[in-house]
């Protein structure tokens, strides 16, 4: 059965003498992997959907539960996001994040991506991850709340923790014992890009790069693993 999908280049791993697996997310079926023939010889027609982050709308065959791309034409290479070494590690942490959550496909998220990669070939690439992290932990249903303290609802100005657990913040009144303390400049940070659309996110780098470290955290106290391509960022 022949399938048109738009769909992100994830990753790209050898297979037999000449052919390619790639794992896609796709707007329409989520997360996917799908081989490529003969890819690896020289004047392949379809090289460049093997290229990280190619997004393209690919003819895809299904046979004996394996799908093959059998065309493509690219809608946009995001190629050049390898210039720039912060850009391209951001981005990987975001194709190793929506491999990990969506197995489905997630309408809203492929858009956010496809945004984010338009930031990072500007080179807004952390506060764009941050961005991104968050709402794709709203869409896998994890996501912080960002109503104020959780207690007693009232804006957070002083001392800031994270209860894990139930994703909401605390203020100092209220903090449990095992729940996570951090500067409030990473809250007020962090609470900024929530609310910033990601055309308007800025280069800042600092308190960025903290917010990332509390994701971090975050994540693998909530769900128990380390996105292991955000190492290379922190
Ligand atoms: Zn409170």
């Amino acid at each position: 059965m022949e399938e048109k999908l738009n769909a992100i280049t994830l990753k790209a791993v050898d297979y037999g003498e000449s052919d390619k697996i790639l794992t896609l997310f796709s707007l329409e079926k989520g997360v996917i992997s799908a081989t490529v023939k003969g890819v690896k010889k020289d004047k392949a027609k379809l090289k460049f959907v093997a290229e990280p982050f190619c997004f393209a709308e690919l003819i895809t065959a299904e046979k004996v539960g394996r799908r093959s791309i059998t065309n493509a034409s690219c809608h946009k290479s995001y190629f050049n996001l390898c210039q720039n070494l912060n850009s391209y590690f951001c981005a990987c942490v975001i194709a190793e994040f929506v491999t990990l959550f969506f197995k489905d496909a997630e309408e809203g998220l492929f858009a956010d991506f496809v945004l984010s990669l338009e930031n990072m070939l500007k080179g807004i690439s952390f506060s764009t991850l941050v961005k991104f992290i968050l709402k794709g932990l709203a869409y896998a249903g994890y996501g912080l709340d960002f109503s104020g303290c959780s207690k007693c609802a009232e804006l957070i100005e002083n001392r800031v923790f994270l209860d894990v657990d139930s994703s909401c913040f605390l203020c100092e009144n209220y903090a449990l014992e095992n729940a996570l303390e951090f500067k409030i400049s990473t809250y007020t940070r962090l609470f900024e890009i929530n609310n910033t659309p990601f055309d308007k996110l800025d280069l800042e780098q600092e308190n960025t790069k903290n917010c990332l470290r509390l994701l971090d955290n975050y994540i693998s106290h909530r769900l128990g693993f380390k996105l292991k391509s955000l190492q290379f960022v922190l």
